[in-house]
């Protein structure tokens, strides 16, 4: 039997992608206070974008962020219209890829079509 089997893993503490050749990313620790006083640590890419809320993890309360020992002010800009799907498409594709990926698809579709397999 030639088998494999998988070794038990527990998600989100080990990735399965081999680590050479990687250059880990800078790390920053960021604590939250909740309003039960809990702090809950958590570490970020150093260019992450810092949430100013997070989920406590001792209680079902909103933590906010701490800076220098502080709670962080919350701005109302947190509130801020959220990017569109559309909008994060833009900046990763050129609309002359987006064209030629649409065109693909469509030629793809039609020649399932003319084939007669149903259109999933
Ligand atoms: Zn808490």
């Amino acid at each position: 039997m030639a088998q494999q089997t998988m070794r038990g893993m527990r998600l989100g503490t080990q990735s399965l992608e081999s680590e050479r050749g990687v250059n880990y990313s800078a790390r920053v620790s960021h604590s939250y206070l909740c309003k039960n006083e809990h702090v809950s640590e958590m570490v970020f890419s150093a260019d992450a974008e810092i949430p100013q809320t997070w989920q406590c993890k001792s209680c079902p309360a909103q933590a906010v962020l701490l800076e220098d020992g502080k709670i962080v002010t919350l701005d109302a800009s947190e509130d801020k219209i959220p990017r569109s799907h559309w909008e994060m498409l833009l900046e990763r594709r050129s609309r002359e890829e987006l064209e030629e990926i649409l065109q693909e698809r469509l030629d793809y579709i039609r020649a399932r079509r003319a084939g007669g397999q149903a259109d999933l």
